[in-house]
């Protein structure tokens, strides 16, 4: 939509391909239907929160930044605010905002829109666009030139069902593999399904593939029917989902009190324990964990829950300690693309022009969003990639148009 908004803008005519029956679909669930569409952060950081090829951005984000995107919806009457972490949503609390905004957009730019079609092959002649199949009528359109934005492979239901990658890869494009991430996982552990519900907050949580440590996030979790889900668990899931690709062994650890150094934790217990020494061992954790983890944790720990706290040995409070540290999930899979929020891997970067989202191997096809092997954490970053890049895309492909054919 931003790409063909701006195509039309800058003198192109422009027809925008829709495969479901209304615009905007994902968009729409976004946010939890509240549509985080930016980060107010520093643009000069945004790089940094796309694990992969956040560089590649680099040309796109500094001509239509977070500023300027947030510029460009207030100028259809949408007032934004900044929440926790300097996520933005549009103050109305809805996406549809969002949605309507840029429907106007494409209406005030003179986008014809046909909903219900599904783009199929670009047509191409000595490596130039010539114009756009269309899947089941086999018609079709002539044009200069094809900006895919088909999004990923992730959420299918929302329309964005991997579709570009076979374009691309009928052209000769490299489609990087796509997996999913920001996505729940599964755990080998049964435990959690005890606890699911629960949320965590303030926590630690690393990942470690085949024994090596590759990143950790501090924050809030969720435990879950299947597993372990929330914000950093979301944020790693990217690293499990590449790991078990490859028939690598993930885990994550979690460390329950962060604040605590071993030795502080330990020191901790040993007060706790002085307060309640009286009492059996399932029933001393109160002023530690919430009321649920208690039994699982006890279970954990080998200690027998009906030991009076004055006989848990050093052994043993050394192991309860470690426990809290290191409490430890086999990652077996992920949800997969069904509930991944972003795809990682698509088309190859190198493959395309990132300061005119044109493909180095076709004229006139243009790349935009998360089509391209592209993927932020979350907080803002995945929609703004997707609006710089078809902010550039469509401005670049009208100005082909203009001068090149
Ligand atoms: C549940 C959920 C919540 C999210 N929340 C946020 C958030 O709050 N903030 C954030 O920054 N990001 C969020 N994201 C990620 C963000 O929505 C996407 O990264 C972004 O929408 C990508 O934009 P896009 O235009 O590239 O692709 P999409 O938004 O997926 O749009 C692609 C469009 O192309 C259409 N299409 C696909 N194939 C064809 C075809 N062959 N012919 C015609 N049309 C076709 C699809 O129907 C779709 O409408 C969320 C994602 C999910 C799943």
């Amino acid at each position: 939509m931003m790409a063909a908004g701006q195509a039309a803008v800058h003198g192109s005519e422009v027809v925008l391909i829709e495969k479901m029956k209304r615009l905007g679909s994902k968009i729409a669930i976004s946010g939890k239907g509240r549509c985080n569409l930016t980060n107010a952060g520093d643009i000069a950081d945004f790089i940094s929160y796309y694990p992969g090829n956040g560089k590649f951005l680099f040309a796109s984000l500094k001509e239509f930044d977070n500023q300027a995107l947030i510029g460009f919806f207030k100028g259809y009457g949408v007032k934004t605010k900044i929440e926790r972490g300097a996520r933005v949503f549009p103050e109305a609390d809805d996406s549809e905002v969002i949605v309507n905004a840029l429907k106007q957009f494409l209406g005030d730019a003179g986008v014809k829109v046909i909903l219900g079609q599904t783009a199929g092959r670009v047509i191409t002649e000595d490596q130039k666009v010539r114009g756009l199949e269309l899947k089941l009528s086999h018609e079709v359109l002539p044009a200069d030139a094809v900006i895919v934005a088909t999004g990923g492979a992730s959420f299918p239901r929302t329309g964005s069902a991997g579709d570009g990658y076979a374009i691309a890869e009928e052209l000769g494009h490299k489609v990087i593999h796509p997996l999913p991430a920001l996505v729940p996982v599964r755990t080998l552990e049964q435990w959690p399904e005890q606890l699911q519900g629960l949320t965590l907050k303030n926590v630690n949580a690393s990942i470690w593939v085949e024994g090596k440590k590759k990143a950790e996030e501090f924050g809030e979790m969720l435990f879950t029917h299947f597993g372990i889900s929330g914000p950093i668990i979301l944020t790693l899931s990217r690293t499990a989902s590449h790991a078990l690709s490859v028939g690598q062994n993930v885990e994550i650890r979690i460390d329950l009190k962060p604040a605590l150094s071993y030795e502080q934790l330990d020191l901790r217990l040993q007060r706790d324990f002085e307060k309640y020494q009286n009492k059996q061992f399932k029933n001393a954790l109160e002023d530690l964990l919430p009321k649920s983890m208690i039994p699982v944790i006890v279970a954990l720990s080998q200690i027998h829950p009906e030991k009076a706290i004055h006989q848990v040995s050093k052994t043993e409070r050394t192991r309860l300690c470690r426990l809290l540290k290191e409490l430890l999930l086999h990652i077996t899979g992920t949800l997969g693309m069904g509930a991944a929020i972003v795809t990682s891997g698509g088309i190859d970067v190198k493959q395309i022009n990132p300061s005119t989202m044109e493909s180095r191997l076709i004229r006139g096809l243009f790349w935009a969003g998360e089509v391209i092997d592209i993927d932020g954490v979350t907080g803002g970053y995945n929609l703004q990639a997707a609006f710089s890049t078809g902010f550039k895309a469509g401005k670049a492909a009208a100005h082909y148009v203009r001068t090149a054919v």
